[in-house]
Order: structure tokens, then sequence, then C-alpha cells
């Protein structure tokens, strides 16, 4: 190993800076989990895979990890600053269930995208309503000095802490921009931490606090988890960009209240006032069509990819190929293209599967490469880079396939993509819609070839010809030897 010091981007300081961890020889991480009012896009899982490779690389460097993902299965609004409905209320009412039930039924479903992007487990899942006393407490100890109650709940007044919304990209002076539809507000940006439930309605989620029946603020759930499970402060806080603007500068600031932090003093200049050290955010998943959404309509789903015929790796691929803080286009090509890519690494690999792992640092021929893909992923996670220096190592001539098998290994523990166990059939997936099964197509295959070699070609158009009318494409000659492919 190069030892190069891991060295991660701080959205606090938007600044790379080394990762030194706040308890020598552990790292403690927090992730924004889903909502699960909704399936997950896989934009959202792009956000699960950026964290789960940021998990193995400090796991690979040798940290003990504690990673938290939480559920959000309350307090989430329509929309991010106070307005609109609870995005769970809002769904239970619409499908005419009990919101555990929705929860509990999403939540699953986020779970299995989990499993099958082979992003690892984390230490823990933590669900929001499992907190609710935890939340009163931390949001009574906070209230006297930097909440104010209206009719509709108790808020948050951002100018009795310093440095409010530094993080946001966005102008959030006065919180300009947002649209505020609370009467009452003091600053356009202050926030609900308590949403009393109104006169005359009931929630089939809440609870009763010092400030009325209802529910907690969104904000409030990821503080109280962050500081119950990990510590203030801990190491690491991740997200996508979206909630670097809102979600996170309002975390910040009951942190900040939550640490002592008044206004004078307690500003992010010391970042470990912020609840975590570094605030992590990663891109988004774009379409061509526009926002991704799962609120609206037909969206997106990883089960959508794999009814395709897509491996949900293939996906897993295409996120790495990007560097985490850049915007990804998804479209069909670039998951094909990410798909053969994936194929051709398993192909490499298939044969190095059974070779014992030789020892390999000081080879002449890997010694290099690995160094550039040590220094590739403690540079902020370049994993595109180190999905090149993985081909070029496989690439190389004359060696001991033991060896090779060992960079492989060594690679894969950061990237994820299970390239020691997957086998190239199993990248095969068979679309939802296939008409035709797999040993249907295989006998088809072999009765062309014996047609061809029989110079019967008459019969071996044919053939092709049936099986092209059920959507399967024969491939000769492809390079990865790719007989077939259903489109
Ligand atoms: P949500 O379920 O909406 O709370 O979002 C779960 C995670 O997905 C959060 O970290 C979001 O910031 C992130 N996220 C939402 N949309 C996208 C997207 N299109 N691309 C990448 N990450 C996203
Ligand atoms: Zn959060």
């Amino acid at each position: 190993m190069t030892d190069a010091p891991l060295r991660l981007f701080n959205s606090l300081n938007r600044q790379v800076e080394p990762f030194v961890p706040v308890h020598p020889g552990e790292a403690r991480v927090y992730s924004c989990g889903p909502t699960v009012y909704n399936y997950p896009h896989i934009g959202n899982m792009r956000a699960y895979v950026f964290a789960d490779v940021l998990g193995r690389t400090l796991s690979w460097k040798g940290y003990d990890l504690t990673h938290i993902i939480n559920i959000t299965d309350v307090g989430h609004l329509t929309d991010d600053s106070d307005a609109g409905e609870d995005k769970l209320e809002k769904a239970a009412a619409q499908k005419s269930q009990s919101i555990w039930d929705i929860a509990k039924h999403y939540t699953e479903a986020f779970k299995a995208d989990v499993r099958a992007l082979n992003i690892r487990q984390p230490s823990q899942w933590s669900v929001a309503t499992d907190y609710i006393e935890p939340m009163i407490d931390f949001a009574k100890s906070i209230a006297d000095k930097h909440c104010y109650e209206l009719d509709s709940g108790l808020y948050f007044d951002v100018s009795t802490i310093a440095d409010y919304g530094r993080l946001a990209r966005a102008v959030t002076e006065e919180g300009e921009g947002r649209i505020d539809t609370v009467e009452g507000k003091r600053n356009a940006a202050d926030f609900a931490i308590w949403r009393k439930t109104p006169p005359g309605e009931t929630r089939q989620m809440e609870w009763d606090s010092p400030w009325g029946r209802g529910a907690p603020g969104w904000h409030l759930e990821c503080s109280v988890m962050g500081e119950k499970l990990l510590g203030f402060p801990f190491d690491i806080h991740t997200g996508g960009i979206d909630h670097r603007e809102i979600h996170h500068p309002n975390e910040i600031a009951q942190n900040q209240a939550f640490c002592g932090c008044a206004k004078g003093s307690g500003g992010l200049g010391e970042a470990t006032h912020s609840g975590a050290k570094i605030w992590m955010h990663n891109n988004f998943l774009v379409e061509r069509s526009g926002k991704m959404s799962k609120s609206s309509g037909e969206f997106l789903r990883l089960q959508l990819l794999i009814d395709k015929g897509y491996h949900p790796l293939a996906y897993r691929m295409m996120c790495l190929q990007a560097h985490y803080r850049s915007e990804l286009e998804f479209s069909w090509e670039g998951l094909g293209a990410a798909l053969t890519r994936l194929k051709r690494l398993v192909m490499a690999v298939e044969k190095l599967r059974d070779e014992p792992s030789q020892a390999v640092a000081e080879h002449p021929k890997f010694a290099p490469i690995l160094t550039r893909f040590e220094d590739a992923i403690a540079d902020d996670l370049n994993t595109p880079v180190v999905l090149t220096a993985l081909e070029d190592a496989l690439a190389v001539k004359k060696v001991d396939a033991g060896m090779k098998r060992a960079v492989v290994e060594e690679m894969d523990r950061v990237l994820g993509l299970d390239l020691l166990r997957l086998k190239r059939t199993d990248l095969r997936l068979r679309p939802k819609n296939a008409q035709i099964t797999e040993a249907e197509i295989e006998a088809d295959l072999l009765r062309r070839k014996e047609a061809r070699l029989a110079k019967d070609f008459a019969t071996s158009d044919a053939i092709r010809a049936s099986l092209s009318a059920k959507g399967v494409e024969v491939m000769d000659g492809d390079p990865l030897g790719w007989e077939w492919k259903l489109a």
C-alpha cells in the first residue's frame, strides 16, 4: 500500500481535505436514508452506491467502520421547506392503507435494491419513528434559546446560530427563493422542528409533546439519530446534493444549538460544531427528459432495468464510471455500455477465479498499477480511474494468474462489483416480456450450428429468422463470445 492518506471533499469548506478520524482507528458515518412512501428510483440508489464506496474505502484503509443509514418514515413533507403534506400521510391517504404498511413495503423494496446493487448492509438501519422520544428531548433542550412557538408548531430561529446556510450553494440569506407558506415565521429560512396537528385533523402518525400533539419536523430525526448512534462530532455525513440546500443546513443549525454554540461563538469555522466533521454530497443522476422523480407517475426503478434484461450491477458500474461529484446522465445506451464493460471484466476474471491468490505488491508489472489504484481511490474516491487501473491490471501479460487474482480482489474491495463471484451467464437476464426460454434458444442455436456445418444455409437462415421473430438476436462472431441476446 502507498499509504496515501484518504482525502475527501468537504462541502462545508468546499475543499478536499485529509480524513482524520475523530476516534483513532474508527470511522463513523451517517447517510440520510430514503423516504419510504414509494419505491426508490435509481437516482436515489446512486446516493447509496456512493456511500457504499465510501464505507468500503474506509474499511479497506483499515478503519473500524460504523455506518448508519436511516429510514425516514415520518416528517418529510412534499416540499423540503415547510410546505405541503407529509409524504407518508399523503401516500397512505391515496392508497387507503396504514402508514406502517406503506413504510414496511417500501423499506423492504429499498433493501432489495441495496442487496441487488451489492451495497453492504450498514451497521444499523435506524428508523425515524423509533426515535420520537429522543427527538422530543433534543427539541426540549434547544427550545428556550433557539426556538419559538406558532400555532402550527415549534420553529427554529436560524438567526440564533452563526453561519446559517453556509453549506448551501443557493442564495439562502433570509431563505431567498424558498416557498414560504408559514405565517408568523421570524426569518424565511426558519423551519419546523415540531409540527402540531391542525385542530380538527387527525394524522395516522402523531405523538404528544410539550408543544401539543403532532409530529417531528424532518430535519430533527437526522440530528437525533446521528447524535444518539454516533455521538457528536462524528466523522462523515452523506446525502445527495439536494440535501446541501435545506435539509443539511437545518440539521447543522440544530446540531450547533445542541452543542451549545450560540451566535458569536460556535461558528462553522470549526467543523466539529456542525455535528460531523465532513459533509459529503453525491451529485444527481439526471434524465435527459428532466428531473428524475419518484413522486410523479412512472419512474426509473432498478426493477425496470432488471425487467428489461440489464443486470443491476451494470447500473452500479454506470455509477462507478462517473466521479460521485459529477452529474451523471442516464440513458439506456449508457447502461448497455456499462453492461458490456462489466461483461468484459467478468470474462477476464472468470479465468482467474480458481487460482490461489498470491502476494503481488512488489511485482514490477503490478506495483505501478496498484499505486495508481491506491492514489485514485484516496483522491476523493476517484472510481473512474480505479476502473481503468483494474482493466490495465487484467491486460498485463505473462504474469502469474494468482497475482492477477489478488489484484482484482484488492480493487474489488472498494468497487464492490462482486467480480470474483459473478459468472458471465449471471449477467444475461431474461427480459420480463421475453417469448422464449434460454433452453429453447440454446436448442435452436445447436440445430443452426449443425445446419451450418452441413452447409445447409437455408435452414440456418430460417432458424435465425425464427429466433429474430421471437426477439432473439443471434450474434455471430461477437468479440465477447456472447452468442445471442434478447432484444
Ligand atoms: P429521498 O428518499 O428523497 O429522501 O432521497 C434519498 C437519497 O437520494 C437522498 O440522499 C437524496 O439526496 C438522493 N437523491 C435524490 N434524487 C437523486 C438523484 N436524482 N440522483 C442522486 N441522488 C438522489
Ligand atoms: Zn437526513
